[in-house]
This record gives structure tokens, C-alpha cells and sequence, in this order.
């Protein structure tokens, strides 16, 4: 087939089949399957490619492709889809700032929160302390302040990498007699990949072992500098404990708040992140929300994910019943049809119709999405998202079994940034490869490079769903290898071969027009035409090329399933003897 002379328009979906792009562009499916081929994909014409991948045939036929809109926006308005909405600047009003407490295990966060709570909520307050509900609001000098009540970084991580930043300000707890372990350095690490200004607590400082002037210089090793050192972090002495420096805490949480002046539209839709949701036996689904913009009020319409439902009641920390919650405010709601998840928006829409609409559109617009690969950052594509001007910065979380290999690595990786990317570690560690390793990926769109150390099976299954690429090594120079490779768009996809059937060769015919026809019978699997095949003789192996036709008696078709007799034409091989087995077979990329 040649190409055409003036290019074509042609609209290609986000996924399609082989076959289907070989409908859309009038040729036959063999043709499409060597184009792939020799642009290095290999795949059946069940086998549903990109459109980035179709772009290519298309193009190198002369056509002029382009993506199709996703079907989405068929169905819900455009206008619904909040993200799209920006506020006018003078809409905007002070918002209280939202505060995570993270820290080593042990450091005291659970302490610090139970503390400042009873400290701040004053007693008669509706219900005084009642429930854990998993945020909280104090006030401080007339300010309020809420903290999300469920300490470290695995939760304010989760959060991130399902795309709902809720942290405005991190406070880092330090005991002041243990000083920086390695999760007050994972915590460091995570919340200035969130770009979140963290504020120190050196906590513990009752106890007599309490060194604080050892906590800072430490952290000034991790790239905290505080005041007193010259650096702009505040570092604020307290005993969980005791109760000291609990106001100066809050204090610090004021002043930085006021710097980093935020602000939200409270006279708008609401739009609120889960914290935490359960199935209450009596109440139903209910959920712990923090609402970051608009006001949401009793009897809105709310879509969650793909749920909608309509709130009930709410409630606030103290157990009181609220009948509306504006920017920064932590609630429980009743009326949701499920329990979501943490992490997820949940928004406020105009009435329960158009709430079912948008949760149908999600529903079909995910299902094409599960059809298309993972656009996550692979080694593989990154030179297409480089060239492409997707990607100016390699993110990378190190694990490696001990420091010294993880620095040198981590040495040698950042030299490898050039002019159009830069490589940028933003956590590197030792221990194996954790769920919190590649949660920070998915939150920061990064790969994880384990070195000499092993992958959690919770890290690997949670990678697998989330199209985050592992890479394994136990050389350093490979590491520097592949990941200067990628940067020069060099490495090489993985094949895997993926066995689809057997055919035993019975009789050989001839056919003047076609050479030697091999007579079969399918032993195993389903087998089709224009896949790739394997002729075996015993163990050798006498040719691996194409089935050109499969017949069943004289009809071609296209595939022939176990159990029944064909006749297969192979391009390139017809030498076939009586005894033979043909090996049907397709590639398929493994990460
Ligand atoms: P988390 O794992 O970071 O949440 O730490 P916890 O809040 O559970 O505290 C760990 C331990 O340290 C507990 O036994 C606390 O009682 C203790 N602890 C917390 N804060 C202080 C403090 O300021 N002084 C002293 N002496 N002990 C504390």
C-alpha cells in the first residue's frame, strides 16, 4: 500500500483495536500489524493499542490523525467538572489553614494531637471531646485551625496520590532525645514533594536525655535549616507530655498560615476531600470530609467518585449537628449511597439528576480509560513524553540495602540530568521498596529504583494497579545505564511472548498459488490469522514468522479454536512434515 498523496483527517479514539484502526483506515489488518511491527510494537489485532501508537501508522500512511474528545464530555457539561472552575480573585476570603502532624513512630504525633486538642477545645463547648472523627479545629488567638487527626505521612502520601492535596502547613515531630530517624526523613522528604512549609516540633523536651540543639543540627543535614542557623524554619520546643510550647506551636502555625495567605470562595458549590469513611450499622455510609472551597449545606446533592447521594446531616468535631461547613471545615456527613474512599473529591451539585448524570459519565469515562495503558512515567516511554515536551524533570524515589550505595547512587543519577531533563530524587532511603515508596510515586508521578533491596509484596501489587514502574538492580552501572538510556530515548522495551495455541500438523497439501498448506488440528487455544507463530519440529525450532491464512475447509477465516482441523498458511515456511506443531504466539510489553 502506498501512501496517499494529501493527508486525510482521520479521528482516533483514545483506545482502539487493530482491527478497528485497520476499519478506520481502510486497509487490512496485516498491513497495520507490520506497520506496528516495524515501528517495534507488536501486536495481534485483538490487541488494543493507543492513540498515540495508531497515530503512527496513520500517519506514515498519509493520514492526518487526531484525537478523538474523550466521550465524556458528551455527557457530563463541561461546566459541572469543577477543576475547570477559577474563582475571581475577589471572591476570595481567608481561609483557616489545614495542619499534618509527621514524625518517626514513637516521636510523639498521637501525643501532640491528643494535647493540643484538649488544650484548645474549650469544655463547654457543644459536647466538649467527643469522637475521633479524623480532623479537628482549635482556635488560637481568634484563628481557627484544623489538623487532620491521623498521623504521618502514609496518610497525607495516600491523599496526594490520589490527587487531593488537604495539607497547607506540616508540622515534623522530633523527639528531642532520638533525634532524626529514618521516617522523620521520609516525612521531610514527602512533605517538600508536596511543596508544604514545615514547621518543627522538637518534642520530648522533659525528658532528660533531650538534646534539641542535636535535633537541628541534624536536620540542617536534611536540608531544614532553622532560624537560629540562619535558614527560614521555625523550630518550636514542646512536651507533648507537660504541655509546653503548645501555644508557641500554634502561634507558628498562625504566622506561616498568614504568609502563605490562604484563601478560598466560600459562596460557591462545595467542593471537599474524604478524610475518613466507614459503614455505620445505624447510620449508613458516613464520612469525615474537609471541605477546601465553597460551602456545602445540608440537603446538597453530592458526587463522590462514582457514587452521588444527597446529605442528610452533618455534623461537626465536637458531635454538634451543623446545617452548613465552609472552606477549611472539617464534617460528618450521612447520605451517601456507598462508603468512599479517603482521599476522594467530593463535590456539591446543582440536584440529585445531574449528580446520577456525572456519576455515568465517570463510570463510562473510566472504562475507556481501563482500556488505554497507564500514562504514568515508565523508562520505556520516556523519551516520547521528553520529546514531547511532557517532561522536564525524571522523578525518582531510591531504595538501596545500605546508605552508602544510596548516596553514591544518588550522586551519580543527579549528574545525569541534561538540558531537557532533570533528574530529581526526592526520596532516597534504605530498606526494601514500601507502600509509602510507591505512593510517593504516584503522588509525584515518579519511578522507583530498587537497588540491591527487595519489593514489598503490598509495594508490587500497589505499583502493578497503579502503573508505577519498579526497576530492580543489583549494579550500579546498570542503574546508570538504563536511566541515561531513557534519557536518550534508547531503552528497550521488554517483550514477553505470550503462547495463544497449538495446531499439530497432520497433512501437508500443495497448492500451486500458495506452496505447502499444513492440514492441523488445534490441540490448545484459539488461533489466529496474522499472529506470530513458531514451527517445531521435537524440540528444534525451524522457523518463526507469520500465519498468512487460516482455513477451514475452503473458507478463510480468522480463527479457529481448539479441537477443530484448519488449514494454516505461514508467510516465508512451507516445509511442513507430518508431526510438526505451530506455535501461535504474541508479544506483550511487561514493565
Ligand atoms: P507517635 O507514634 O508518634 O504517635 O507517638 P505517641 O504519641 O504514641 O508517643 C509515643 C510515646 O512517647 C508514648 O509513650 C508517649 O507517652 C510518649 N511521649 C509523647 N510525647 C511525650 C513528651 O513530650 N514527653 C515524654 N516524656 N513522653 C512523651
Amino acid at each position: 500500500m502506498t501512501a496517499k498523496s494529501t493527508s486525510q483527517a482521520v479521528a482516533i479514539p483514545r483506545a482502539l483495536t487493530v482491527k478497528e484502526l485497520a476499519d478506520m483506515l481502510g486497509i487490512s489488518a496485516i498491513e497495520v500489524i507490520k506497520r506496528l511491527m516495524t515501528n517495534g510494537v507488536m501486536a495481534s489485532q485483538n490487541q488494543t493499542i493507543d492513540y498515540n501508537t495508531a497515530a503512527i501508522v496513520a500517519l506514515e500512511l498519509g493520514f492526518d490523525p487526531e484525537e478523538m474528545a474523550a466521550p465524556v464530555a458528551a455527557v457530563a457539561p463541561a461546566a459541572v467538572e469543577e477543576e475547570d472552575v477559577v474563582d475571581d480573585p475577589a471572591s476570595l476570603k481567608p481561609r483557616p489553614p489545614v495542619v499534618t502532624i509527621l514524625g518517626h513512630v514513637d516521636h510523639g504525633k498521637t501525643s501532640l494531637l491528643d494535647r493540643i486538642r484538649k488544650t484548645k477545645v474549650a469544655a463547654g463547648e457543644a459536647g466538649g471531646i467527643t469522637q475521633h472523627i479524623g480532623a479537628y479545629q482549635v482556635v488560637m488567638d481568634g484563628k481557627r485551625i484544623t489538623f487532620i487527626d491521623t498521623p504521618g505521612h502514609a496518610a497525607f502520601t495516600a491523599m496526594r496520590a490520589r490527587g487531593a492535596q488537604v495539607t497547607d502547613i506540616a508540622i515534623l515531630v522530633v523527639a528531642a532525645d532520638d533525634g532524626v530517624m529514618p521516617q522523620t526523613i521520609e516525612a521531610i522528604n514527602h512533605a517538600l514533594a508536596a511543596g508544604v512549609p514545615i514547621i518543627v516540633a522538637i518534642n520530648k523536651i522533659d525528658v532528660p536525655a533531650a538534646n534539641p540543639d542535636r535535633v537541628k543540627q541534624q536536620l540542617t543535614e536534611h536540608g531544614l535549616v532553622v532560624e537560629e542557623y540562619g535558614g527560614d524554619v521555625i523550630a518550636v520546643p514542646v512536651s507533648a507530655a507537660r504541655g509546653d510550647g503548645i501555644d508557641d506551636l500554634l502561634e507558628s502555625i498562625n504566622l506561616v498560615a498568614e504568609v502563605a495567605e490562604l484563601k478560598a470562595n466560600p459562596d460557591r458549590a462545595a467542593s471537599a476531600v474524604v478524610i475518613e469513611a466507614e459503614l455505620d450499622s445505624s447510620r449508613g455510609p458516613i464520612a469525615t470530609i474537609l471541605v477546601q472551597a465553597g460551602t456545602l449545606h445540608q440537603s446538597d446533592a453530592v458526587v463522590v467518585g462514582e457514587t452521588s447521594g444527597k446529605i442528610k446531616a452533618m455534623f461537626d468535631d465536637k458531635g454538634g449537628r451543623v446545617k452548613a461547613a465552609g472552606p477549611s471545615t472539617p464534617v460528618i456527613i450521612m447520605g451517601l449511597e456507598t462508603v468512599p474512599e479517603a482521599g476522594e473529591r467530593i463535590r456539591a451539585v446543582a440536584d440529585e439528576r445531574l449528580a446520577r448524570q456525572i456519576v455515568e459519565a465517570r463510570r463510562r469515562e473510566r472504562e475507556a480509560a481501563e482500556q488505554t495503558d497507564h500514562a504514568r512515567v515508565n523508562l520505556d516511554t520516556l523519551f516520547n513524553e521528553i520529546s514531547a515536551g511532557k517532561l522536564k524533570e525524571l522523578i525518582i524515589i531510591l531504595k538501596a540495602d545500605v546508605r552508602g550505595s544510596a548516596e553514591a547512587l544518588k550522586a551519580s543519577l543527579e549528574r545525569l540530568s541534561n538540558d531537557e531533563v532533570k533528574i530529581k530524587i526526592i526520596h532516597s532511603a534504605t530498606g526494601p521498596v514500601s507502600d509509602s515508596d510507591v505512593m510517593l510515586a504516584e503522588a509525584s508521578n515518579g519511578v522507583v529504583i530498587a537497588f540491591n533491596t527487595k519489593v514489598d509484596p503490598s509495594a508490587k501489587k500497589r505499583a502493578e494497579v497503579s502503573g508505577i514502574d519498579i526497576r530492580s538492580y543489583n549494579i550500579i552501572y546498570q542503574v546508570l545505564e538504563d536511566i541515561d538510556k531513557a534519557l536518550q530515548g534508547m531503552l528497550e522495551p521488554i517483550y514477553t511472548s505470550v503462547v495463544d495455541g497449538h495446531a499439530e500438523v497432520r497433512h501437508v497439501f500443495k497448492s500451486s498459488r500458495l506452496g505447502g498448506i499444513a492440514g492441523c488440528f488445534v490441540t490448545d487455544g484459539t488461533l489466529h490469522r496474522g499472529s506470530n507463530v513458531r514451527v517445531l519440529r521435537g524440540k528444534e525450532e525451524l522457523a518463526r514468522t507469520r500465519c498468512e491464512g487460516l482455513k477451514r475447509f475452503q473458507d478463510d477465516v480468522r480463527e479457529v479454536q481448539t479441537g477443530y482441523e484448519c488449514g494454516v498458511v505461514l508467510s516465508n515456511f512451507d516445509k511442513f512434515q507430518e508431526g510438526d506443531v505451530i506455535e501461535f504466539f504474541h508479544e506483550e510489553r511487561v514493565r
